[in-house]
């Protein structure tokens, strides 16, 4: 070794892309807090536009500055910001980014917005979920600001802020970044606090009976009935733990959790990119395994779906052949 670390050529990207996280998740919370203090009603969606075109405004504004060229993908676009009647969401938006971004104003807003606009497939790309999991942030339940970088469909670098997840499973305080690089391993930091990073790796058990399942809140995300037969067919002792967002990568790459089932509801529904490259890149270099409910690989290079897969299976490893087999039999006997 001559202290060159394999993937070093990456080393920039992970940190632009963990700064970049973590100025949105601070945006985020700016805007839950008024959300608190405003009382809105739950079913109220502003706040989460507001957040989810500030987040990606920012993020991919940093991802501009630092990589001019470069490709991103990302939810959002700007034209309904854009509309007539919308000028109050708008400038909402445009004092959220100005809380962390001065220089700001209406046009380079939405103009920063509308840089996620590209189609992905081959090459070198960004993917972005500039609030992934809205219904936990409008909860105040787990959501996560998810950027990933794909080269030719590999995903090379990953940063996820869950800003309601502590740095530590247990610990009270809450607002943790997960990053990895390809081939470096998967660490977590503090939100707010420029502390250390730690490594995070799987939980090693080989046993189902004692694995912990995690699934979505939402049982229009995730079929939850399916999942229960799958946990009896494994012999399953514990109730699924149900958390919203990617967040559930990271509770497996940790070993909080071993097993996380994304089981399709419909058949035309596609998984989209940016709901799963950052968490498996984190969980991958954890030593988890991530595949659809077939066991195939997950493939980036297919645009903005994740066309030739359906649904998701994350595991610690070791219990991954189990739960795809178990699966085939679950629905085999449907
Ligand atoms: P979760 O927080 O795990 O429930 O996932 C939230 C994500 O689910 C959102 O970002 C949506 O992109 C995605 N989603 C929306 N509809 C579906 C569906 N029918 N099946 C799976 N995922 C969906
Ligand atoms: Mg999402």
């Amino acid at each position: 070794m001559d202290g060159t670390s394999p993937n070093a050529a990456f080393e920039r990207e992970r940190e632009v892309a963990t700064a970049a996280v973590r100025d949105a998740a601070i945006l985020c919370r700016a805007v839950q807090r008024g959300l608190e203090t405003a009382a809105m009603d739950k079913e109220d969606r502003s706040p989460v536009t507001i957040a989810d075109f500030g987040s990606q405004a920012l993020i991919c504004r940093t991802l501009a500055e630092a990589f001019p060229g470069d490709r991103i993908v990302a939810e959002e676009d700007a034209a309904m910001l854009r509309r007539a009647g919308a000028e109050e969401s708008a400038s909402r938006v445009l004092k959220f980014v100005q809380g962390i971004r001065p220089e700001a104003d209406g046009e380079s807003v939405l103009s920063w917005i509308d840089l996620g606009r590209d189609e992905g497939g081959a090459g070198r790309f960004w993917t972005l979920d500039p609030i992934d999991g809205t219904k936990g942030f409008l909860r105040g339940g787990q959501y996560a600001v998810a950027l990933a970088l794909i080269v030719d469909g590999r995903i090379e670098v990953a940063a996820m802020a869950c800003p309601n997840l502590p740095v530590r499973a247990g610990d009270e305080a809450v607002g943790a970044v997960f990053t990895a690089v390809r081939g470096e391993g998967a660490e977590v930091r503090p939100l707010d606090a420029a502390g250390p990073a730690t490594p995070i790796r799987v939980g090693a058990g080989t046993d189902p009976r004692d694995a912990r399942i995690c699934e979505s809140v939402e049982s229009g995300h995730s079929a939850q009935d399916q999942s229960a037969l799958v946990a009896e067919r494994l012999g399953v002792a514990a109730a699924p733990v149900r958390l919203d967002s990617q967040a559930k990568y990271a509770v497996v790459a940790r070993g909080e959790a071993d097993i996380y089932l994304r089981l399709p509801t419909r058949k035309d529904y596609r998984e989209k990119i940016w709901d799963h490259a950052a968490g498996a890149l984190i969980l991958a270099e954890a030593g988890g395994v991530v595949t659809d409910v077939t066991g195939r690989p997950l493939d980036f290079t297919k645009g903005r779906e994740l066309s030739e897969n359906r649904g998701v299976v994350a595991t610690n490893g070791t219990l991954h052949d189990r739960v795809i087999a178990a699966l085939a039999e679950a629905y085999g006997s449907a």
